[in-house]
C-alpha cells in the first residue's frame, strides 16, 4: 500500500468546494451543481501531485447542512477532518457563514491540522469582500491563503504552486525494521491456517520481507505447523532445530507471527532476537510509539472485574476457528481476568467519546490497512481522553510473562 499525503477539502455548501477538487484532479470526480448539498458523501480520488508524491484527495460535504441527513454527513466530514493532514478551507467570501467557518477552524486547530485557506471568487468583485470578512474572523489571518476561481481550469497551475509552496509534506519517517542491517539473516515465522489468504502474504509478512530484502540482507521463511507444535509433537520441533541448524549463519532475529508467542518464548535460541510481526507493525503505523503500547499494557496489572476492554481490528477477514481477535485474546483476556467485559471493533468503525471513556484500555491490532494518519487520529481520540492503547503482539508476549514481553521489545531498544 502507497503511503499517501491525504488533503481535505472542507467548507460550508456551495462554497466551490466539488469545483476546487475538479480543477486539482482535472477530472469530473465530484459532481457540482448550485443545488445546496451536492456532495452526499466524502469523495475520494488517488492521484499523484508533482512535487509532493502520492495523495488521497478528499472532497467534503458542506459542513453547514441541516436535518437528519445532515447530521450524518457532518459526521463523516468530521472523520475526514481527523484523518487528513492538510485541511484545504474553501470560503466564499460573498457569501461566507461564519460560523460554520469558525467552527471547522477550531476543530482543524484542536486536531493540530495544517490549514490553508482557498477564498473561492464567483465573480472578480468579490475579492473586495475578504478584508471585511477576515475583520469578523481574524483567525483566517494566521494561515496562507489564496484566491482561486475554482471553475477556470487556467487557475490550477497557481494553486498548485501554492500547495507547493506552503504544504509540509508528513509522509511516515519511521522505519520498518531499523534494526535490519547488511548480509544479516531474518527469519519470518508465518504459521498458515484456514484464514491465511491464498496467494500472497499477510501485508505485514510481505513488508518485512521486502524491506529486509531492499536494504541488502536475507529474509528466510519457515512456515510453522502451529496444532502440531502446541501438541508437543516431536516431529515439529525437529523440523524447527534442522532448519535453523541448516543455516551457516545465526540469524540476527526472528519475526513471528504474535499467536506463536506461546510456543516461540522457548523455542528461540538465546543468541536470536525475537520480536513479531504486530509489533513491528503497530511501532510503524503509529510512527514510532511503540514504547506508549508497552507502557499501555501495564494497566492489565490492576484489571478489576467489571472493567471494559476494546479489541480493535482493522481490517475485516474472513474469521475462522481460531482467530486472534475474536476467540484467542478474549479467551486469554477470560482466564486471566474473569469478569472483564470486552467490545470489538472492526475495519473502520471506532467507539464515539462517550463509550472510550468507559474503557479501560484498548487492544489495537498491527493496524496495517488503515492509513498511519487514522492511527494518528486514533492515538489523538484516546489520548485526549487518557485512555491506554496497546497492540495483539505486545498482550501476547505480555501473557507469557515479563520476560517475555522484554524479549520481544528488546530490537526495538523499548
Ligand atoms: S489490519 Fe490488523 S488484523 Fe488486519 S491484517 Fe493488518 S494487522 Fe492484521
Amino acid at each position: 500500500m502507497t503511503e499517501r499525503e491525504i488533503i481535505g477539502i472542507f467548507g460550508t455548501m456551495n462554497a466551490g468546494k466539488s469545483s476546487l477538487m475538479n480543477l486539482i484532479t482535472q477530472q469530473e470526480s465530484s459532481i457540482v451543481d448550485a443545488a445546496p448539498g451536492t456532495t452526499a458523501d466524502t469523495r475520494v480520488t488517488l492521484m499523484e501531485l508533482h512535487g509532493i508524491g502520492p495523495v488521497k484527495l478528499m472532497d467534503t460535504a458542506g459542513y453547514d447542512e441541516s436535518e437528519l441527513l445532515g447530521e450524518k454527513k457532518r459526521k463523516k466530514v468530521t472523520a475526514a477532518l481527523k484523518e487528513c493532514d492538510l485541511v484545504l478551507l474553501v470560503i466564499d467570501p460573498a457569501s461566507p457563514n461564519l460560523p460554520t467557518g469558525k467552527l471547522l477552524l477550531e476543530q482543524s486547530l484542536a486536531e493540530e491540522k495544517q490549514i490553508l485557506v482557498i477564498y473561492n471568487l464567483f465573480a472578480p468583485e468579490d475579492e473586495a469582500k475578504i478584508a471585511e470578512l477576515e475583520a469578523l474572523l481574524p483567525a483566517l489571518r494566521q494561515f496562507p491563503k489564496m484566491t482561486v476561481s475554482a471553475i477556470l481550469p487556467e487557475m490550477r497551475s497557481r494553486l498548485l504552486a501554492f500547495l507547493l509552496d506552503y504544504y509540509i509534506p508528513k509522509n511516515n519517517p519511521t522505519e520498518l525494521l531499523p534494526f535490519v542491517q547488511p548480509n544479516e539473516f531474518y527469519i519470518l515465522n508465518i504459521p498458515m491456517d484456514e484464514e491465511t489468504p491464498p496467494g500472497r502474504y499477510l501485508r505485514p509478512q510481505a513488508m518485512a520481507e521486502e524491506y529486509i530484502t531492499r536494504h541488502w540482507a536475507y529474509p528466510v521463511s519457515f512456515r510453522m505447523n502451529l496444532g502440531k507444535a502446541r501438541r508437543n509433537d516431536p516431529d515439529e520441533k525437529a523440523r524447527w532445530e534442522s532448519f535453523l541448524g541448516s543455516l551457516k549463519r545465526r540469524p540476527k532475529v526472528i519475526i513471528t507471527d504474535s499467536q506463536a508467542m506461546d510456543i516461540m518464548k522457548s523455542w528461540t535460541p538465546d543468541d536470536i532476537q525475537l520480536t513479531t510481526f504486530s509489533i513491528m507493525m503497530i511501532n510503524y503505523m503509529s510512527r514510532g510509539k511503540l514504547a506508549d503500547f508497552a507502557t499501555a499494557v501495564r494497566v492489565l496489572d490492576n484489571l478489576q472485574h467489571g472493567d471494559s476492554i476494546v479489541i480493535a481490528e482493522a481490517c475485516n477477514h474472513s474469521r475462522i476457528k481460531e482467530d486472534i481477535g475474536t476467540v484467542q485474546i478474549p479467551n486469554l483476556l477470560a482466564q486471566r481476568f474473569p469478569g472483564v467485559t470486552v467490545q470489538h471493533i472492526f475495519g473502520r468503525e471506532w467507539p464515539d467519546e462517550e463509550e472510550l471513556k468507559r474503557t479501560k484500555l484498548v487492544i489495537h491490532c498491527g493496524g496495517c490497512m488503515i492509513t498511519p494518519q487514522r492511527m494518528a487520529a486514533r492515538l489523538r481520540d484516546l489520548g485526549k481522553l487518557n485512555v491506554p492503547i496497546t497492540n495483539y503482539g505486545i498482550f501476547l508476549s505480555y501473557v507469557q510473562g515479563k520476560k517475555v514481553l522484554e524479549q520481544v521489545l528488546m530490537p526495538w531498544k523499548v
